[in-house]
C-alpha cells in the first residue's frame, strides 16, 4: 500500500498515488521524479541565466558588420559595374606592363646568364 505524502490518499498502486499527486497536487511523480527535477531545476537554471553585459555589445557588433557588409558588397558592386566599364582600357594597360615585364624579364635572364657565367671566368 502507498500513501500520498501530502494527504491521506492511498492506492496499492505506485502509478495510481503518482497521478493522484501530479493531478492533485501539482508535482513531480516519484521514481522518475529524479531526473524530472533534475530537468526542472536545469530549465529554471537556464532561463535565470543572466544576460552577459557584452551580449547586447556583440549582437550590435554584428549588426554593425552586417550593415558594413551590406554596404561593402554594394560598393563593390558598384565598382564592379565602373571596373567593367573601364575593364578594356585596363586590360590594355594590363598587357602594356605585361609587355614591359616581358622586356625586363628578359634584361633580368640575360643579366642572370651573364652573373652566372661570370665565376667561370
Ligand atoms: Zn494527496
Amino acid at each position: 500500500m502507498h500513501q500520498c505524502d501530502h494527504c491521506d490518499y492511498k492506492s496499492a498502486r505506485i502509478w495510481c498515488i503518482n497521478r493522484h499527486i501530479k493531478t492533485k497536487h501539482g508535482e513531480i511523480q516519484k521514481g522518475s521524479g529524479v531526473t524530472e527535477q533534475l530537468i526542472k531545476r536545469t530549465s529554471t537554471q537556464t532561463q535565470n541565466v543572466p544576460i552577459h553585459p557584452d551580449t547586447n555589445k556583440i549582437i550590435r557588433q554584428w549588426q554593425k558588420a552586417y550593415k558594413n557588409m551590406e554596404t561593402r558588397n554594394k560598393d563593390l558592386l558598384n565598382g564592379w559595374q565602373n571596373h567593367n566599364k573601364q575593364w578594356q582600357a585596363a586590360y590594355r594597360q594590363l598587357q602594356a606592363w605585361r609587355e614591359e615585364d616581358g622586356v625586363y624579364a628578359n634584361e633580368e635572364i640575360q643579366q642572370l646568364s651573364y652573373l652566372n657565367s661570370d665565376p667561370r671566368r
